[in-house]
């Protein structure tokens, strides 16, 4: 279809110059909002007229209770298209063992936080809220709360009352921080927006660490408007994603944008597929656009990096928003940004009609195949190796070292969990001359930290955090003789390659993304072992039984990601 041109130009009567008329451009014109909501019995809306006009008196406790509903909503429950591309992944021929292993692992996560106690994933997040309003909505009493507290207050009680995990750190000093608490402050933008009915929409989105840290800002030129120059630079861009968003990703890439930060909000937007109505073409007046047909060349590009859901394949990603908007000549910014398994969004709308909120999918489990519990075992257990962790290290090492990079692994037996904190502690004992703690020299160690527990639970959902905010602690820990087996997701650097080389260590790859399923299937016991004064941040130790693993890097200096990270630079886009 050809693009059809605005006309912004007139010529002057006296000079017979071509000079712009005046045109006010929305950039980001959406098409008709055809999303499947679910009304809440909520209240408080009030349809006013006044001189003729329509108005809506909005309660702050409507606010308050649509954004609990949301975030309980978004931490527990995946849209249908999503879980639908899970199950294409498992239905695709073409598709790796471990791309349909992740797949499925993935879906039964699904299943598992739909049952509204353990959340998907144990990042539970930093809440945003976006909203839009019309000048008839009416919110303001006095002293009651803003629009901006009402909201929070939501959030506030949604992590107060489920089993969510509290991620914020708030500066007390410039060096010093500490947990709110919370989980509050969350990120609220509030706008106007025009329309003759009043309306307040909203997208409500938990934005995990690890997808939050892949989103990225290229300050290029002009020069990167040209087929093959764009081809090689996402083809390095993208790689170098890596999995530490715990793929398959819903991939955004912005090309332009008035201001830098323009271009990322964009990025995160086209990411929750919020503007996936935009037109498909520009018009020269400045509206955004998607580019289908490149989208679908990014898609097909990524399908052949290798790197697949985490382990090998194809689907490093499930889809590609390519999104381009208008920019100064002197600059274009680019900004690429990732949903990641825990695809946590939803709209929402108050209008006259009542309070909505996006329907998202209560009954994930149609999108499992349809096979019996033995085929299911029967499929789990094939080409897996399993590791009993109970044995000293030196003979868990020693079966490790039989196997190559991308084996999948079943592990039993007991771990232990620490992350930042407790890396950045322990590091400090070793350079005060204490030893090694023996907890980290006996058991593989678990990069992780947990949600809250639920009642009745021995874990709250506990899956692995980004593997790589630890490669500084490894050569210096595997020299005093810890953490010779390492577990968590996404890729590592070269240093712990080589420390593994040179002392003999491993480091193992965990589905990101599966938290809840590892909460409820995989983990026996927790108890603390020392720094309980760090909540989730303290050291633990876990007893597992069949806890899914891949050998991602060996100790003769394998890496499976060192393979799929090299751009070809042999690729250019039509
Ligand atoms: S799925 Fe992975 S990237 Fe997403 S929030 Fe959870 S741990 Fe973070």
């Amino acid at each position: 279809m050809k693009p059809r041109l605005g006309r912004p130009w007139r010529t002057d009567p006296g000079t017979f110059l071509q000079v712009p008329e005046f045109h006010h451009v929305d950039v980001l014109p959406l098409g008709p909002d055809n999303t499947e909501y679910r009304q809440l019995d909520l209240g408080g809306i009030t349809p006013l007229r006044i001189d003729g006009q329509e108005f809506l008196r909005i309660e702050p406790t409507t606010l308050t209770g649509l954004v609990k509903a949301a975030v309980t909503d978004i931490q527990h429950l995946l849209r249908p298209s999503h879980l639908a591309q899970l199950r294409a992944i498992i239905d695709d021929p073409d598709a790796s063992p471990n791309d349909r292993f992740v797949a499925t692992d993935l879906l039964r996560n699904a299943c598992v936080s739909a049952g509204g106690i353990l959340p998907m994933c144990q990042d539970t997040g930093t809440a945003i809220v976006i909203g839009k309003r019309t000048e008839g909505v009416l919110t303001g009493r006095a002293g009651a709360d803003t629009d901006e507290a009402a909201i929070a207050r939501g959030v506030f009680d949604a992590y107060q009352e489920l089993n969510l995990r509290y991620s914020q750190m708030a500066p007390t000093t410039f060096w010093e921080e500490r947990n709110t608490g919370s989980n509050l402050p969350a990120q609220i933008e509030l706008f106007h927006i025009p329309g003759e009915r009043p309306r307040y929409e909203f997208l409500v989105l938990a934005k995990g660490g690890g997808s939050a840290n892949k989103t990225f800002l290229y300050q290029e030129t002009k020069a990167l408007l040209n087929p093959t120059r764009l081809a090689q630079f996402l083809d390095e861009k993208l790689r170098s994603l890596g999995t530490a968003a715990c793929p398959p990703y819903h991939l955004a890439i912005v090309v332009g944008g008035m201001s830098a930060e323009y271009t990322l909000k964009v990025a995160k937007l086209a990411s929750a597929r919020y503007l996936d109505t935009l037109p498909e073409h520009g018009s020269g007046l400045g509206e955004a656009f998607r580019d289908r047909d490149l989208e679908a060349q990014v898609l097909e590009l990524t399908r052949n990096f290798g790197i697949g859901a985490q382990f090998g394949g194809k689907y490093f990603c499930h889809d590609v928003r390519v999104i381009r908007l208008p920019r100064h000549g002197a600059s274009l910014p680019v900004g690429i940004a990732v949903s990641c398994s825990a695809d946590r969004q939803a709209k929402a709308k108050i209008t006259a009609d009542g309070v909505f909120l996006e329907q998202l999918e209560r009954d994930p489990a149609r999108f499992l195949p349809d096979i019996s519990e033995q085929e299911l075992a029967a499929q789990s257990s094939a080409d897996v190796v399993r590791v009993d962790l109970d044995r000293p290290m030196s003979e868990i090492r020693a079966q490790l070292a039989t196997l190559p990079v991308k084996t999948r692994l079943a592990l039993t037996g007991s771990m232990v969990v620490a992350r930042d904190i407790a890396h950045a502690k322990i590091a400090e004992r070793l350079d005060a001359g204490e030893s090694m703690p023996a907890y980290l020299r006996d058991h593989p160690v678990y990069y992780a930290g947990p949600a809250k527990t639920p009642a009745g639970y021995a874990s709250g959902s506990f899956g692995p955090t980004t593997a790589g905010r630890m490669d500084s602690y490894v050569e210096k820990f595997q020299a005093a003789g810890g953490s010779m087996v390492m577990l968590a997701k996404g890729n590592r650097s070269r240093q712990v390659t080589e420390s593994c080389q040179r002392h003999g260590g491993f480091y193992l790859g965990s589905i990101g993304g599966q938290a809840a399923r590892l909460a409820q299937d995989c983990i026996r016991k927790v108890e603390v072992l020392e720094y309980p004064e760090l909540g989730m941040e303290a050291v633990w130790k876990i007893d597992v039984v069949d806890f899914p693993a891949f050998v991602v890097v060996d100790d003769k200096g394998n890496d499976f990601f060192a393979s799929t990270s090299q751009p070809t630079l042999q690729v250019s886009f039509r």
